[in-house]
């Protein structure tokens, strides 16, 4: 569980939140090109301001399949930061040995260790 630092732990929830903001830039940009302007006001929200409601949900909702890839990127990072929240990330879902932050610095939202994957 020490396996990150703090610092280290910080500096991958930014590039989490990086990308997780490029991945809602496109999605603003997708339903701005598909005429859905009304809903891009759900969108304006920084990540985290709705408290526990998955913002990767709310766009499932909306049944485009022009989506779909960005709403699986937005909610493998929504539940990378959920781990960072909970303690628990950094730590192999399967085995439980550290993911190692060199793997998490390449796939920041790697769940398993590179021996499990
Ligand atoms: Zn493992």
């Amino acid at each position: 569980m020490a396996a990150l630092t703090q610092s280290q732990i910080n500096q991958l929830a930014k590039k989490l939140n990086e990308d997780y903001k490029t991945l809602l830039r496109e999605v603003r940009e997708e339903l701005e090109n598909s005429g859905n302007q009304h809903r891009i006001d759900l969108l304006n929200e920084e990540p985290g301001d709705s408290g526990d409601e998955s913002m990767a949900n709310a766009l499932a909702d909306f049944n485009l399949t022009i989506l779909d890839r960005h709403i699986d990127g937005m909610r493998d990072i929504e539940a990378a930061l959920q781990r960072i929240k909970n303690g628990e990330y950094g730590v192999c879902t399967d085995c439980g040995d550290d993911v190692g932050f060199p793997r998490l610095q390449a796939y920041p939202t790697a769940k398993r260790c590179i021996v499990c994957q």
